[in-house]
């Protein structure tokens, strides 16, 4: 097939370009490497077409929209850090570049897979978060819950299309995702706690680091990816994508201090002073996964220790 991967320059995205790739398809990617790197296509630079350009450019989507039988949209604002720090620019990119990608996957009738975040539960800690489940959100105005809300959209807006429109989507909420080639700047705790680590530097956990998390390796994540992309149980349903495995903040500095023969310490930083003020955490966040088992059979291989020493390979290799 011709598929647009916007916003495939990621982290993710970029592992989703290397597997279509490899497994024949024809790809163009969107990305205006605002947080993605150019570096992480450097292996499929001649086989892909490039575009650097935004999904809130209606001509950069035109150029990129040229000759494509399905689009996988990616591109979005990512990072805590990121999201307080530009609330705004976040909130466009990521409500107005996907109503731009799903109105014109629509005047073409191009099916689309939409990539939304377990950040629309919220604060809702339930022992295992399901599709259908609550959100728990807090004020509009705590920046950290603008993430969630843009996403949730994004998914009302996808559906309503396909409702109205008959647009062939595909919704995912992804957990946690690690690996290679994700980047600590914009806050993601993996990456940050390997990199000090390896370093022989402090961690620094935030909060009192009893909040869990689930993280899955990206390799686990593409898998689930191509998987649901082409199944048509898949088709206007929302799925999470995720591993169940819960780990405190606490016990995974200890994990990759251990795994890692590090003599960090771990050191606490308030909420606030990492975030600013007012900053709202999730305690926990576990997902479900059974929908995505029955549809398409998926469930992770992968274990934490698998994606810690992948990402710590990475960064001890030179440049
Ligand atoms: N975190 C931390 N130290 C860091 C970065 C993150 O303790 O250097 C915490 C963060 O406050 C959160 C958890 O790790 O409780 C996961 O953070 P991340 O930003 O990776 O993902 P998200 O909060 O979106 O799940």
């Amino acid at each position: 097939m011709r598929i647009l991967v916007t916003g495939g320059a990621g982290f993710i995205g970029s592992h989703l370009v290397s597997r279509l790739i490899a497994e024949g398809h024809t790809v163009t990617v969107l990305d205006d490497l605002s947080t993605g790197l150019q570096s992480n296509l450097s292996t499929e630079a001649n086989r892909i077409k490039f575009i650097r350009g935004s999904v809130l450019s209606t001509a950069d989507l035109s150029r990129a929209f040229e000759e494509i039988d399905y689009v996988f949209h990616l591109a979005a604002a990512v990072g805590v850090f990121n999201i307080v720090k530009n609330p705004l620019r976040s909130l466009l990119t990521n409500i107005r570049g996907t109503e731009n990608v799903l109105d014109l996957a629509a005047s073409k009738k191009i099916p689309v897979f939409v990539t939304s975040s377990s950040e629309v539960y919220g604060k809702n800690v339930s022992d295992s978060l399901k599709e259908s489940d609550d959100r728990i959100l807090g004020s509009p105005v705590t920046l950290r819950w603008s993430y969630s809300e843009a996403k949730a959209i994004d998914e009302s807006l996808a559906y309503a299309y396909h409702v109205e429109k008959n647009l062939e989507t595909r919704i995912v909420r992804f957990f946690n995702t690690v690996g290679p080639r994700q980047l600590g700047a914009y806050g993601m705790v993996v990456p940050r706690f390997v990199r000090a680590a390896l370093n022989n530097e402090p961690i620094t956990v935030y909060g009192d680091g009893n909040q869990t998390r689930c993280f899955a390796h990206v390799h686990d994540v593409i898998d689930a990816v191509i998987a649901l992309a082409f199944a048509k149980g898949a088709i206007g349903k929302v799925v999470n994508i995720g591993n169940d495995f819960e780990i405190s903040i606490n016990d995974l500095a200890k994990k990759i201090i251990s795994e890692t023969g590090s003599k960090s310490d771990v050191v606490y930083v308030p909420y606030d002073e990492a975030y600013g003020d007012g900053f709202e955490d999730m305690e926990r966040r576990v997902p479900d996964i059974k929908l995505i088992n029955e549809l398409v059979g998926w469930k992770p291989r992968r274990d934490l220790s698998s994606m810690i020493a992948d990402i710590a390979t990475e960064m001890k290799q030179p440049g």
